[in-house]
């Protein structure tokens, strides 16, 4: 099967986005956009670096790099519309697993009815994938890291730390309490695009998802916002299954473990209400973990445990 063939077997039947004008076949994809701000972002995943054959399934790779890239959609407050894929194709990879892993990037582009657009193939010696992701959000409404002020309340989504003990389950296989839950979201993580959605009415909220581990994402607030981040080690929301791994990792998990792909985020405290309305409409826990101060001190994380106060330290994951 040469290119060519390939190319047509990943392609769409038919298009779900409007606005589309020219998908996959020509030089270039088109897409008409007159009324909204356009916001992009791009993922690259390599095999041995991001993921292994060993603990997940191709189609659970296609999965996972393109929920990264709507994870930053999520963070942007913008609705996704289309993607592309550029493949390094490995030389140990089957024609079937390649297939299957665009089966998963399928799966969870219908499900936000985003279309793929393009792309490029080529061959190498190790997997490597590259999706970008276009998205539209309404004009001066797309959410940015530096909005946070003085005396916001910082909310938190979902759990944290539930990746990091799934991908511990996958790579020490055994007998583990809420197993399918902490696996699911390791290789399975639902991007929050609808609750960041449903904050579209509120004025200024500040957007981070959490791809590095809180501590990061929080880190990188304070920075973009000249401000403090304090947390309260007590108020971030943990499953109650983590109970069953040693205090020491849990802890590393919920403040370094990354890939949670949870937001984290500030609103004025007037707005509080609003963010609990857009938990409710959406079914996406939401959780008031800290405050934003601004102090002679900036770009600063506190964790704030009982009568201790610590200085967080950035180290979640980074590659360099
Ligand atoms: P060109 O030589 O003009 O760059 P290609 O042969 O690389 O064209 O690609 C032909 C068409 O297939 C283009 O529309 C391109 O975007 C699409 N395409 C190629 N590789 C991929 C891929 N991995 N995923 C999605 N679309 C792809
Ligand atoms: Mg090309």
């Amino acid at each position: 099967m040469n290119e060519f063939e390939f190319i047509n077997t990943i392609k769409q039947n038919a298009y779900r986005q409007p606005s589309l004008i020219k998908g996959i076949g020509d030089d270039a994809a088109v897409f008409r956009q007159s009324s909204q701000d356009v916001v992009t972002a791009m993922d690259t995943f390599v095999e041995h670096v991001h993921f292994s054959k060993q603990t997940m399934s191709p189609s659970d790779i296609g999965y996972r790099v393109l929920a990264a890239n709507l994870s930053d959609m999520a963070a942007m407050g913008a609705e996704p519309a289309f993607y592309l894929v550029s493949i390094v194709v490995g030389d140990h990879w089957k024609k079937n697993e390649l297939q299957d892993i665009f089966k998963g990037m399928q799966e969870l582009a219908k499900q936000y009815s985003i279309d793929l657009i393009g792309g490029d193939t080529v061959s190498g010696h190790e997997l490597s994938i590259t999706v970008t992701v276009i998205g539209y959000v309404i004009k001066e409404r797309a959410r940015f890291r530096s909005a946070a002020r003085d005396g916001d309340v910082v909310f938190v989504t979902g759990t944290l730390g539930d990746a990091a003990a799934g991908l511990h389950m996958c790579l020490h296989p055994g007998e583990y309490k809420d197993k399918h839950h902490f696996i699911r979201k390791h290789i399975r993580p639902e991007p929050r695009i609808a609750f960041a959605r449903a904050l579209t009415s509120l004025d200024r909220v500040a957007l981070n998802d959490i791809s590095d581990g809180i501590a990061n994402e929080a880190y990188e607030i304070a920075d973009a916002s000249n401000v403090t981040v304090h947390l309260y080690n007590d108020k971030i929301p943990r499953h109650s299954g983590l109970k069953q791994f040693r205090a020491s990792d849990v802890h590393n998990w919920v403040y370094f473990g990354g890939e949670d792909f949870e937001l984290v985020g500030t609103v004025p405290e007037k707005d509080w209400e609003k963010v609990m309305t857009a938990s409710e409409q959406t079914s996406v826990p939401v959780t008031k973990i800290g405050y934003i101060s601004a102090d002679n001190e900036t770009g600063v994380v506190y964790l704030h445990d009982q009568d201790e106060v610590i200085r967080l330290g950035q180290f979640g994951y980074h590659h360099f």
